[in-house]
């Protein structure tokens, strides 16, 4: 399985063939006899909510460089949604938290970024059930707490970003 348009078989390094199957362009290997299937990459972020504002942070990396969104990323092969969650939200803003304190609020088809499709699961998260000092870390060059009336100002890096915010706000009103 890959994320990206496949050229050659991953296993035996064959050109792929394109063919069609269940209705779709698949890609074919004519050596192993098998289709590579095409998947989307999974992701997971968190809201923390501290009264009517919410913990948001500006990306330092491309897509949406330099707007804003929740923290988060993808998973790592073997972690489960929550863990990824509450790791990306270490790493990109300071404050930890227990994964098991996280409750869902979205899962969201992201828009493609040139071939690679994102799935990304969203969760909320009181301040209170969070520890640490806030300060972005690495994929992240802010991090901060921004009121309800004051997200109009600014620009969020993905089309989800203004829905998971409100069901966030909403699931602690
Ligand atoms: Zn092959």
């Amino acid at each position: 399985m890959v994320a990206r348009i496949p050229s050659y078989c991953p296993d035996c390094g064959t050109a792929l063939t394109t063919v069609e199957r269940e209705g779709r362009s698949r890609k074919r290997c004519a050596s192993c006899d098998r289709i590579v299937y095409r998947n989307p990459v999974p992701g997971a972020g968190v809201v923390v909510v501290d009264g009517d504002r919410v913990l948001l942070v500006r990306r330092r990396i491309d897509p949406g460089v330099g707007k804003w969104c929740d923290s988060g990323g993808h998973l790592e092969v073997d972690e489960p949604p929550a863990v990824a969650a509450a790791r990306e939200l270490e790493e990109e803003t300071g404050l930890a938290v227990d994964a098991a304190a996280l409750t869902l609020v979205d899962a969201v088809a992201m828009e493609p970024w040139g071939e690679k499709h994102v799935v990304s699961m969203g969760y909320a998260v009181r301040r209170s059930e969070t520890t640490g000092r806030l300060s972005p870390g690495t994929d992240a060059d802010a991090a901060r707490f921004v009121g309800r009336d004051d997200l109009s100002e600014l620009e969020f890096a993905f089309d989800y970003v203004a829905d998971r915010v409100e069901r966030a706000l909403a699931l602690f009103e």
